[in-house]
């Protein structure tokens, strides 16, 4: 299933915060063999939201996107995905209760108006929920294009990721990807690609360089069926063995 990630968020583009949701959905989508074919970062702001959704669905079939989930006014992602589908917000009840309960306990007094659009997702979605926020998150498909959507804040993404979005999207793939990396110090980039240029053109397993500071990076990576996990392994160190005869002081890298 190709996919692609959509940040949604105004600070991400004048760069004042770090796109580590992109990073984290990235890392957790290749584990589980799903493709990621791109990542989109834009700001707060319907149109060019809109513009996004249309061309990520020209090209994906899966798009999800963080951001935008909250009570103000710049917080657009949900209305922008229900006009893109044609489809109305139904705010939910069990939500607007936690958001109410919050206001009581702080003294706030009567809600803010934004309080029911935060506690909304698409009518016909299907709910994740967000236990660590207020606003939660949904998965909604319609004509073969799936869209889950997610707030923000990475403490409540990471959470919703772990524990409402990777059981749900194991459906859709059977797959896994296996990856080890060798670190080569040493040899100037352009000479291993020369010594490994065989190993570089193969497609599964695919062995890519990634030049690094003061070393290169040569990672194998390989991609089958969930229950084939020590076929898989055993060919990914069969190419490191091969790898490591031709350059004997590669080390293997833990990466997580
Ligand atoms: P809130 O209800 O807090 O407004 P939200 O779902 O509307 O949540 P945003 O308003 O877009 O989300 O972002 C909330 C905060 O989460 C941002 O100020 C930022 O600190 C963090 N954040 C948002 N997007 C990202 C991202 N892609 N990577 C890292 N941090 C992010
Ligand atoms: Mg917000």
């Amino acid at each position: 299933m190709k996919t692609e990630i959509i940040c949604v968020g105004t600070e991400l583009l004048v760069g004042d915060i770090v796109n580590t949701n992109a990073q984290y959905i990235s890392a957790k989508l290749t584990n589980i063999g799903i493709d990621l074919y791109y990542q989109t970062t834009v700001g707060d702001n319907y149109g060019r939201l809109m513009e996004c959704l249309k061309n990520a669905f020209k090209r994906v079939d899966l798009v999800i996107t963080t951001g935008g989930l909250g009570p103000t006014v710049d917080d657009i992602t949900k209305e922008v995905v229900a006009d893109y589908f044609g489809e109305e917000l139904e705010m939910i009840e069990r939500y607007y209760d936690l958001i109410v309960k919050k206001y009581n306990a702080r003294g706030f007094g009567e809600v803010a108006s934004g309080g029911k659009k935060e506690a909304s997702i698409l009518k016909n979605s299907k709910l994740l929920e967000n236990e660590v926020g207020l606003a939660p998150g949904f998965f909604y498909e319609k004509d073969n294009k799936k869209i889950i959507v997610l707030p923000g804040p990475p403490r409540e993404m990471t959470w919703m990721v772990d524990n409402q979005v990777l059981p749900f999207l194991k459906q859709y793939s059977n797959d896994i990807l296996l990856m080890k990396t060798l670190e080569i110090k040493g040899v100037p980039e352009g000479k291993i690609d020369d010594r490994l240029k065989d190993y570089f053109e193969m497609s599964n397993p695919t062995v890519a360089p990634y030049a690094k500071e003061g070393c290169v990076h040569v990672r194998i990576a390989m991609k089958g069926d969930r229950g084939s996990t020590d076929y898989l392994i055993a060919e990914i160190d069969k190419i490191a063995s091969e790898i490591i005869e031709i350059y004997p002081q590669a080390v293997e890298i833990k990466e997580d």
